[in-house]
């Protein structure tokens, strides 16, 4: 099962670019994993339901990218280990999980960071501005994104760097009147004109 966990608030072009690749290269949809209720961050912007609304209005027309709003059903913070552990329940797949390498810098903060290579293999891709220099300890270095399906412990750095994009930039943008469509796709961004999302209250 491939994993890739994010706010999506709102969900871009650079997550779809990545999930696509990395589900190319492996063979496999890709579950996009929306989080309730983020932890390690600043809150959500926009509501859960607007969030998981344009997930799903921007998955739609691909089958291999799977809106999954799994989280949602655990209560209480939401942690990696322990959404694979109850994953785990209902599949006997290997996990991959996508990150970006801003995302793998924080991996040691991770609650039982030290039992993740027994759960999962990571799939990085670069984000500008964050190189990766170095890599989670008892993780295994791959070349061969193939492998990561294969076992947990792996870690694969893609060289394919993400679109320099980001949500807390699509914000910005739309909130000073600037134009975003190019960054989202048709339907996500008439769902953040209709649903006034990301503007100032007195706005419209
Ligand atoms: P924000 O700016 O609000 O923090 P975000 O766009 O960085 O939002 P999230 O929606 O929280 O990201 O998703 C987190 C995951 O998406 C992380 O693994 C992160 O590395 C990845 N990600 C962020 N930006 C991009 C991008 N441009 N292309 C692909 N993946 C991205």
């Amino acid at each position: 099962m491939i994993l890739f966990g994010g706010t999506f608030d709102p969900v871009h072009c650079g997550h779809l670019h990545v999930a696509r690749s990395a589900g190319a290269q492996l063979s496999c949809a890709v579950h996009l994993l929306i989080a309730p209720r983020p932890q390690l961050r600043q809150p959500c912007v926009a509501s859960y339901e607007d969030r998981w609304a344009m997930l799903q209005l921007a998955c739609q027309p691909d089958p291999m990218l799977i809106p999954f709003d799994f989280e949602q059903t655990v209560p209480g913070p939401t942690h990696t280990i322990t959404t694979l552990e109850l994953l785990r329940q209902t599949t006997g797949e290997n996990f991959v999980w996508i990150l970006g390498s801003d995302v793998l810098m924080k991996v040691h903060l991770w609650h039982r960071t030290d039992e993740l290579p027994d759960w999962l293999s990571f799939f990085v891709f670069q984000r500008p501005g964050f190189r990766t220099v170095d890599l989670p300890q008892n993780f295994l270095q791959t070349h061969d994104a193939r492998e990561l399906s294969q076992r947990p412990g792996l870690i694969h750095v893609s060289p394919n760097p993400m679109l320099a994009l980001s949500g807390s930039q699509i914000r910005h943008l739309h909130k000073r009147g600037k134009e975003i469509k190019s960054f989202v796709t048709a339907p996500v961004y008439d769902y953040i004109i209709s649903k006034h999302l990301y503007r100032p209250k007195d706005s419209c």
